[in-house]
């Protein structure tokens, strides 16, 4: 096995680094779950974290890893998601000028929200101009640096820490469940898992509309495909990234897919049952596992919730459907 992008010891290290700043989200049981799923189920409430979702975690290891001429530049994100605003609160919090390029369409919640972090936030039309020569550009004359959302190493790194944090909790697992986009998520957990809880067999989930990840991991390249139709929002990348690849191809056992019904219905448990408010990305993992996607039965098994940005109006006409 040649050298991975990260180890360990980078997770344990950002771990230290963002302890302060980062919540330590809760870790929820539920015997309903367990009941319908026949196994233990463990779920790592990111929809807790600070702006709602993981994303805080590796932005802010990042961020805090800027040399004193980085910092003076400022930091540069491309996101109308989750991505952006842990980007414009971590650099709010470290002191660092942020800005965030966003696609005019965004929704306006999402770019006040970012805006409200202090970031400033400059607007593209994603129909005409060039997303990345609109951002070298900047980039080169105000020397800002990058922080792409998940194919960095320290982006990884931080995101591990939530696993980190669930083995701390319940000790070794037999399983972790972990949803997909890019795979920063799911690359830093598996290297915790991998040396937190030798023997627990790590899995991705991602959209059955883009079962990217899982053609990847199945035929050892990465496979791309177009931009994918669901509502698993944070998890449309049409592809796998350089890093996060050579990670989950090393430690992750499979990659599993969900329906866009099977997270609705999922939403619909969480709220329920277990009175939690998660955005569709956010219930992939538990999707796989109530689903029957896994052989979960008489496991010990962690599930990675993600997140909870979803708008209310979206939320309602998802769980309520014809009846909001
Ligand atoms: C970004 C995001 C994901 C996907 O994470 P990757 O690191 O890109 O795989 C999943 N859920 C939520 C809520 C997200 O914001």
């Amino acid at each position: 096995m040649t050298a991975l992008p990260i180890t360990f010891d980078d997770v344990a290290a950002a771990h230290d680094r963002i302890r302060a700043a980062a919540h330590r989200t809760p870790v929820l049981t539920s015997r309903t779950a367990n009941a319908a799923a026949a196994a233990e189920l463990f779920f790592k409430c990111e929809n807790f974290q600070r702006i709602g979702a993981f994303k805080f975690r590796g932005a802010y290891n990042a961020i805090a890893q800027f040399t004193p001429e980085q910092k003076r530049g400022g930091v540069l994100a491309f996101s109308s998601g989750n991505h952006a605003q842990a980007i414009a609160l971590s650099a709010q919090l470290l002191g660092v000028q942020a800005l965030i390029v966003m696609p005019e369409d965004a929704p306006a919640i999402k770019i006040q929200a970012t805006r409200g972090y202090g970031a400033e936030v400059v607007l593209y039309d994603r129909y005409k101009d060039d997303r990345e020569a609109l951002g070298q550009r900047i980039a080169q004359e105000r020397g800002m640096t990058l922080i792409p959302p998940y194919d960095h190493p320290h982006v990884m790194a931080g995101q591990g820490t939530a696993a980190k944090e669930l083995f701390e909790e319940t000790g070794p697992l037999d399983m972790l469940v972990v949803c997909l986009g890019g795979g920063g998520l799911l690359s830093g957990c598996a290297t915790a898992a991998h040396a937190m809880a030798p023997g627990c067999e790590v899995f991705g989930v991602e959209p059955e509309a883009g079962n990217d990840g899982q053609r990847s991991l199945r035929s050892g390249e990465i496979v791309r495909i177009d931009t994918p139709r669901t509502i698993a929002d944070g998890a449309q990348t049409p592809y796998l990234g350089q890093y996060t690849f050579a990670v989950i191809r090393e430690l992750v056992k499979d990659i599993v897919t969900v329906s866009d019904a099977e997270l609705v219905e999922t939403m619909k448990f969480f709220a329920g049952r277990m009175k939690i408010m998660v955005e569709p990305t956010g219930c992939l993992a538990a999707a796989a596992v109530l689903n029957g996607k896994l052989d979960v039965a008489g496991k010990r098994v962690g599930v990675i919730v993600s997140g909870g940005n979803v708008d209310l109006n979206s939320f309602a006409n998802l769980v309520l459907g014809q009846n909001a």
